[in-house]
């Protein structure tokens, strides 16, 4: 039900108890007044009437007559026995019809001494009356008169009543539609506020002249105003985590005491294959590793774990865990497969290295030993000093391919460069190296485009074609064929060293650039070759800006190709 509604009908239930209550109270109370008022005026008269009928003793009929008009009322004179002597509202024929009055309750109490009093309806006039009997000469003298005049009263009185409460019950209804409109709109506009406020909107407050409802809407913009600064206060604190989250290289997952993934962000998600919208699963269906997924269990039960190292589809990862107050767990997840490779390639490499230097070293030491204790003659001294110069040169050959590598590797090595022509630096290269090749009927050409000129660190040049030459005179029989072909291309010069060697098995091809990886090792042993020749080649190219390719038929020939690019402006 409306309030106005409520309002009006409140109101018109007071006013129409009040209404009713005020009837029955003023009618009674009405009545009962006038009827005292009445009865004592009645009393006057019936003594007044007692005082001038004293001493008579005829004409009773007539005498109440005369007196009954003097005074306006019913006249009745009764002797001692109730015998009706006369009577105003009777003539003489109907007096004799009357019964004897001496039972009546009036007429009694003032046969007894008293002032009777009654009111009853008379059955000789057929209307209700008042009677006052008081003790007079002959007998009794009782005055009536009707109550039909205080009826009439109290029935104006009533009808005065009922006008005034439909004049206030009107005026209610006016009162209650206007209390209601000043309460109800106020309140439905803050209502609508609310609702505004609910989806993010911005309210619209309502003024009133009510002073409740002002202090409401006082307390609604309060309340909004704080609501708005704690939102911004949170939107702030969620932009500044998720940034940190979004910028942080680590994986970071966060489930609820359910299991539910509540916050998972960009590196956890690339780390697990997860896309930036695809939903994901409970934290105990994220890992199908059976012991990964004990782990979760362990974690969601409240379990700090301190760096466990898994292994989740192909990558090592790094699992830290801690147990949120509220129930739930948040995970930092740090791929290491990486760190992982790079360890157990350095772990490989002094493995590599100790097992280079191990060969050398260990001859060196036995014939040294032997040449101490011996004295072996001179030939065989000379000998054995060529085997020990040897191996030293080996040792040598191997440090300096080492320290060269570690120098390109160390990631701060920069090519120093210099236009430079690429047939004088691969003729310098082939120079150096050319001796080994006396004798062996070895064909060698350069083919470039007369003065082709690359932009490049001389050194380094020199030293990527000495390692190619080198490799390219060991595994190239007698009588075979070596080629440095260089052509200009799109912004780059294409340079190629072949030769018409014994070629790679394909299966080694794609290896032959690491560190230390070789064919055949112990015959690149032998030749002098440290295997790590083609690496530095590829690093030295690759700081460069170029890259380098190798392809290979077995039986046939080796062909490395390198493509090193021209800096605008350079
Ligand atoms: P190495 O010092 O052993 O030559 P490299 O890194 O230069 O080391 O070469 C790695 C391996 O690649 C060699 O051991 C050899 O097996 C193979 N290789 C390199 N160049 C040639 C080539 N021109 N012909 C045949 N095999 C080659």
């Amino acid at each position: 039900v409306k309030y106005g509604t409520r309002l009006f009908l409140g109101a018109a239930g007071i006013l129409t108890l009040t209404t009713v209550s005020l009837l029955l109270v003023a009618s009674r109370w009405i009545r009962h007044e006038m009827e005292n008022a009445l009865a004592h005026d009645l009393e006057l008269e019936a003594h007044l009437v007692g005082t001038v009928v004293s001493g008579r003793t005829e004409e009773w009929n007539l005498v109440a007559h005369h007196l009954g008009t003097t005074v306006g009322r019913r006249v009745t004179i009764v002797d001692t026995a109730g015998n009706v002597l006369g009577d105003s509202d009777f003539d003489d024929a109907s007096l004799q019809l009357l019964d004897n009055h001496a039972s009546r309750p009036e007429i009694a109490a003032a046969l007894a001494g008293s002032t009777g009093r009654a009111r009853r309806y008379s059955e000789s006039t057929g209307r209700m009356e008042v009677k006052v009997a008081v003790r007079a000469w002959p007998g009794v003298i009782r005055v009536s008169a009707p109550v039909a005049a205080i009826s009439e009263t109290i029935r104006r009185v009533q009808i005065g009543i009922l006008v005034a409460a439909t004049l206030a019950l009107a005026g209610g209804l006016l009162l209650a539609i206007l209390g209601a409109r000043a309460v109800a709109q106020p309140v439905k506009a803050l209502a609508r506020a609310a609702q505004a406020v609910a989806v993010g909107g911005s309210p619209s407050l309502p003024a009133s002249d009510v002073p409740e409802l002002r202090e409401l809407t006082r307390a609604f913009k309060a309340m909004h105003d704080e609501v708005e600064n704690r939102i911004a206060e949170l939107r702030r604190e969620r932009g500044e985590m998720e940034t940190l989250l979004a910028s942080t290289a680590e994986g970071i997952i966060a489930a609820n005491d359910r299991g539910d993934i509540t916050v998972c962000n960009e590196a956890a998600r690339r780390l697990l294959g997860f896309g930036s919208g695809a939903a994901l699963p409970a934290l105990r269906e994220l890992f199908h590793q059976r012991d990964v997924r004990e782990l979760v269990e362990e974690i969601l039960l409240g379990r700090s774990v301190l760096g466990r190292e898994v292994s989740v589809s192909g990558k090592e990862i790094l699992i830290t865990a801690r147990p949120l107050p509220a129930g739930g767990a948040v995970l930092g997840l740090l791929d290491i497969t990486e760190l992982k490779r790079l360890e157990m390639v350095r772990r490989d490499f002094v493995a590599n290295v100790s097992h280079e230097l191990k060969t050398p070293l260990t001859s060196i030491v036995g014939y040294t030993e032997t040449l101490l204790t011996d004295r072996p003659d001179a030939a065989t001294t000379r000998q054995f000093l060529t085997t020990l110069h040897a191996n030293a040169r080996r040792m040598q050959r191997l440090v300096d391919d080492l320290l060269d590598l570690a120098r390109l590797e160390s990631g701060t090595w920069e090519p120093h460069r210099a236009v430079v022509a690429v047939a004088d630096i691969a003729r310098e290269a082939w120079d150096a190296c050319a001796q080994r090749a006396d004798g062996r009927r070895l064909r060698f050409e350069i083919t470039a485009p007369e003065g082709l000129q690359v932009q490049a660190d001389r050194e380094a040049l020199r030293q990527v074609f000495s390692n190619l030459l080198d490799n390219a005179l060991r595994y190239t029989p007698d009588e075979g064929s070596i080629r440095v072909m260089a052509e200009p291309a799109p912004n780059a010069v294409m340079i190629a060293v072949s030769d018409t060697g014994s070629g790679i098995p394909s299966e080694h091809v794609e290896r032959v650039f690491e560190r230390f990886y070789r064919v055949d090792p112990a015959r690149s042993r032998e030749e002098g070759g440290t295997g790590l020749g083609l690496s530095i080649v590829k690093h030295i190219v690759e700081a460069h800006g170029g890259s380098v390719t190798i392809e290979s038929t077995l039986g046939e020939g080796t062909t490395v190709r390198m493509v090193l690019p021209e800096l605008p402006g350079a």
